[in-house]
C-alpha cells in the first residue's frame, strides 16, 4: 500500500465528493476544491443503479439513501400509441435487484454531510483554472499545492480537461431536456417504474419516482430551445406533453408551474483518463447523454476504484495503470452505448424512431438481448460481451 499522499480533488459533485471521502478515509491528506462559495446540487432527480448503490453502501449511506428515495423495479418506454419500446425489470437479473430514484438535493445532502464528517478539507469559492507542475491555480491567481495526485472531477463542462488533453473531444449533444420534481398526485409512479413516453425522435417525456409521492419529470428539447437567454415556451410544453401523455396532465401542469431546470450534455470521448499524476473522473472524464442513467453511478464507481487501486498498489503510477485497467471496458462501453442509443430517442432523424418502434420491443423479448439490455441498465456491463453478475442477494459486489 502507498503511504499517505497529498491529494487534491477538484469539484464537489457526486464523483468529487465520493472520491474525497473514500481517499480521506484511506488515510490520505485530501483537499477538495469547489468553485461555488456554497456547494449545491444542480437538477432534479436521478436513478441510482446497483453499482452506485454499492458505493453508497461503502460510504455508509445506503440505508439513508433508501429511506429518502423510491425503489425502482424497472424501466418502461412506450409510444403515444401504446406500443412497447422497452420493458426492462431488474428482477430479470435477480429477484432482489432494484434501482433507487432519488432527488439530487437528497443525494447531495447525504454526500455533503458525510464529507463534512470525513477528514477531507474543503476549500470553497475556488474556481481552478489551471494545473501547473502538480499545483492548482485558481481564478485569483492563487496557487495551491503541490499535490502528489490531482483528481479532476469538475463535470462535463470541465475547463481543465482541454488543458490536460488538448486533443480531447467533448461535443455538446444537440438535444437536452427540461427537468423538475413534482408531487405525483396521479399515482403515476406507484408501480415503481421509470416510465417514458415517446413519439418519433422529437418528443420524449420521462417520469421517475424519486421519493414517496414525488416524481422527477424530464422533457426532451433541442439545445437551441434551452439556451440560457431564451424563455422556455411553456404553452408549447403543456400542449405537446399533454398530447403525448394525456394521463399525466396534472403532473405536466405542475411541472409547467414549477422551477424547470435546463440540462445539456456532452459526449466526452477520452482515450485515457490520466495525464501523469492527474486523473479525470466522473463526467469530466466520460460525460454521456443520460439515456442509460449511468453518469452519477459511473462517477461513484470511479471514486471507489481509484481509492481501492491506491490501497492495493505499491506506487502511484502502478495504481493509475490498475485504475485504467479496471475501468476502461466499462467506461468505453457506456460511452459508446449511450452515444449509439441517443439519436433513437433524441434527434431529428425520424427513420431512427421507426426502427426503434419496430425492432426494440421484439429485440427485448429475445432472452440474450434482454439480459444485455437489463444488465446495461443495472450498470454492471464490462463491455459488449461481459457483465458482472449480481451476488446471491441481488446486490452489486464491489470486490468482483
Ligand atoms: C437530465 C439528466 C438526467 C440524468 N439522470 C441520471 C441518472 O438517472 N442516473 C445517473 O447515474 N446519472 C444521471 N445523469 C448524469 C449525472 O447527473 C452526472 O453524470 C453526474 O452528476 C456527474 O457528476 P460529476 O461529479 O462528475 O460532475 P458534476 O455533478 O457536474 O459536478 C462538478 C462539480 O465541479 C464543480 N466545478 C466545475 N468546474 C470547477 C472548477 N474549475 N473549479 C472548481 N470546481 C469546479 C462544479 O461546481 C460541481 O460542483 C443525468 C444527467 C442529466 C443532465
Amino acid at each position: 500500500m502507498i503511504g499517505p499522499l497529498e491529494i487534491a480533488v477538484v469539484g464537489c459533485g457526486v464523483a468529487g465528493q465520493a472520491a474525497a471521502i473514500l481517499l480521506a478515509d484511506a488515510g490520505h491528506r485530501v483537499t477538495l476544491f469547489e468553485r461555488f462559495a456554497e456547494p449545491r446540487p444542480l437538477g432534479a432527480g436521478l436513478l441510482l443503479q446497483p453499482t452506485g448503490l454499492a458505493v453508497l453502501g461503502a460510504l455508509g449511506l445506503a440505508d439513508a439513501a433508501a429511506a429518502r428515495g423510491a425503489r425502482v423495479v424497472g424501466l418502461e418506454t412506450e409510444t403515444d400509441r401504446g406500443r412497447p419500446v422497452l420493458d426492462l425489470r431488474y428482477a430479470d437479473l435477480h429477484a432482489g435487484a432494484f434501482g433507487l430514484g432519488i432527488r439530487r438535493p437528497d443525494l447531495f445532502d447525504l454526500l455533503y454531510g458525510r464529507l463534512k464528517r470525513s477528514r477531507a478539507r474543503l476549500v470553497t469559492g475556488a474556481e481552478i483554472t489551471a494545473i501547473e507542475r502538480q499545483e492548482l491555480v485558481d481564478e485569483s491567481g492563487c496557487r495551491h499545492g503541490p499535490f502528489e495526485l490531482i483528481v479532476v472531477a469538475d463535470g462535463a463542462n470541465s475547463r481543465l480537461r482541454g488543458q490536460l488533453l488538448p486533443q480531447a473531444r467533448a461535443p455538446l449533444y444537440r438535444w437536452g431536456c427540461l427537468w423538475t420534481t413534482v408531487p405525483d398526485d396521479q399515482g403515476l409512479g406507484d408501480g415503481g417504474r421509470l416510465r417514458q413516453r415517446v413519439r418519433g425522435t422529437r418528443l420524449m417525456m420521462g417520469l421517475l419516482p424519486v421519493a414517496p409521492g414525488q416524481l422527477t419529470m424530464y422533457w426532451s428539447l433541442p439545445v437551441e430551445a434551452l439556451a440560457a437567454k431564451r424563455a422556455i415556451d411553456l404553452d408549447a410544453f403543456r400542449r405537446q406533453a399533454t398530447a403525448l401523455w394525456p394521463e399525466a396532465s396534472s403532473v405536466i401542469e405542475r411541472a409547467a408551474r414549477s422551477e424547470l431546470s435546463r440540462a445539456t450534455y456532452r459526449h466526452v470521448a477520452l482515450r485515457r483518463w490520466n495525464v501523469g499524476a492527474v486523473l479525470l473522473i466522473g463526467d469530466a472524464g466520460h460525460g454521456t447523454s443520460p439515456q442509460l442513467g449511468q453518469g452519477a453511478n459511473l462517477g461513484l464507481m470511479d471514486a471507489y476504484v481509484i481509492a481501492r487501486c491506491l490501497a492495493e498498489s505499491d506506487n502511484l503510477l502502478m495504481a493509475l495503470i490498475a485504475y485504467e485497467h479496471r475501468r476502461a471496458a466499462t467506461l468505453n462501453y457506456y460511452r459508446r452505448a449511450s452515444h449509439l442509443l441517443t439519436p433513437f430517442f433524441q434527434s431529428r432523424l425520424a427513420p431512427l424512431g421507426w426502427l426503434r418502434d419496430a425492432f426494440m420491443g421484439p429485440a427485448g423479448r429475445i432472452p440474450a438481448l434482454r439480459t444485455m439490455m437489463t444488465s446495461t441498465l443495472a450498470g454492471t456491463r464490462r463491455g459488449w460481451l461481459s457483465s458482472t453478475p449480481l451476488d446471491a442477494e441481488g446486490r452489486y459486489r464491489l470486490d468482483m
